[in-house]
């Protein structure tokens, strides 16, 4: 059965669409610990990121480059923090998040809870900037 990943990376289940190449998708967290907060996934079913070979890792990472970038155009921070957690969802997904310290990647913070529109706003932000 398709993860999660794969259906919202397919179009099948909604999400907010940060930036996307024909072997990667960005999309914004459903549950952000900031604004900006965003997961980077392969488009191809694989659990573990380091499961994937040299080359494939290699265009990951520089894919959640690119969707840094964007993020940090559209939402100026001190830096994009990334993290690699795969607790939850068996897909390998990476974490982009804007920090404007160290307590921003505190997986234990609460959640922030922002509207519809403010969740398309952001994720439009980012996608303007990817597509630059
Ligand atoms: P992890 O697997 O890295 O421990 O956590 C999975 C992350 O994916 C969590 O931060 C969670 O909020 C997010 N997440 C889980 N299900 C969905 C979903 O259906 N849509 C979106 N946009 N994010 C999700």
């Amino acid at each position: 059965m398709a993860t999660i990943f794969s259906r919202i990376a397919q179009g099948e289940i909604p999400s907010y669409k940060c930036a996307e190449t024909d072997e990667f998708y960005a999309f914004l967290d459903i549950n952000p610990l900031v604004k900006g907060h965003t997961l980077c996934i392969p488009r191809r079913e694989v659990d573990y990121i380091f499961d994937m070979d040299d080359d494939e890792i290699g265009r990951f990472q520089q894919f959640a480059k690119h969707v840094a970038q964007a993020i940090k155009a559209a939402f100026p921070c001190v830096k994009v923090g990334e993290a690699v957690l795969g607790l939850e969802v068996p897909h390998a997904h990476i974490h982009l998040i804007p920090m404007q310290s160290e307590r921003d990647m505190n997986f234990s913070n609460p959640k922030l809870q922002l509207t519809a529109e403010e969740m398309q706003a952001t994720a439009d932000a980012i996608y303007r900037e990817f597509m630059k």
